[in-house]
């Protein structure tokens, strides 16, 4: 029987969780809880996401453990962006038992030469760099050939916000793993490629 994974994911904005967790689920078959996308369809956390603030606790608490209630969490997960502050983790520790925490880590001027450039498509999601990962046709996405947009909290103070709350609250998330011995540290600033095998070989998968 395969071992199971339940994975949690953390890193400041733009340090590449998203696509590293598109690696994972690939290779783990496991589904993938991205909380941010979670909340982007949801009226009650417009604002705040607008902001780059935190969504109020109580409210993605619930939509996680709705989430983690679903059968195909059973065999294990991976989470991209939650938990964020220590009250999150804990949280999480009354629903399931983590397996693995992997840190992404990347510098803050890094986090905001890749966010200033950032464009995604709002049909499908697909996330490009104007200068590292530029779309083929001049802010079309490839596939839907629809004009790529800027997320919303991808503004300076947005940025500046985010970059203010990883420091703060989710660098005591990582300490949190840390005590418990399950932290995968990993160095962001690399190829993807290399991140990528840098989080297989350090999860022996
Ligand atoms: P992300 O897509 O992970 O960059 O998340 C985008 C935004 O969603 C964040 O800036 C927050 O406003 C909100 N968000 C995502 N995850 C959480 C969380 N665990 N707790 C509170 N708010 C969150």
């Amino acid at each position: 029987m395969q071992k199971k994974y339940k994975i949690v994911v953390l890193g400041p904005a733009a340090s590449g969780k998203g696509t590293q967790v598109e690696f994972l689920i690939e290779k783990l078959n496991l589904p993938n809880i991205s909380v941010g996308q979670l909340l982007r369809d949801k009226k009650e956390a417009e604002e705040y996401m607008r902001k780059g603030e935190l969504v109020p606790n109580a409210f993605v608490n619930e939509l996680v453990k709705q989430r983690l209630n679903q059968p195909d969490t059973q065999n294990g997960f991976i989470f991209d962006g939650f938990p964020r502050i220590r009250i999150q983790a804990k949280y999480l520790d009354t629903l399931t038992d983590v397996t693995n925490a992997i840190h992404i880590k990347v510098s803050d001027q890094e986090v905001k030469n890749r966010l200033s450039g950032r464009r995604t498509c709002p049909k499908c999601g697909n996330v490009y760099h104007l200068k590292f990962n530029p779309p083929k046709n001049n802010e079309l996405c490839d596939d839907c050939k629809i004009k790529l947009e800027i997320r919303d909290d991808d503004t300076e103070t947005g940025i500046i916000k985010r970059l203010e709350i990883y420091h703060e609250e989710t660098e005591e998330v990582v300490e949190y793993y840390k005590e418990k011995g399950i932290l995968i540290e990993i160095n962001g600033e690399q190829s993807i490629e290399d991140v990528r095998k840098e989080i297989f070989r350090k999860l022996k998968i």
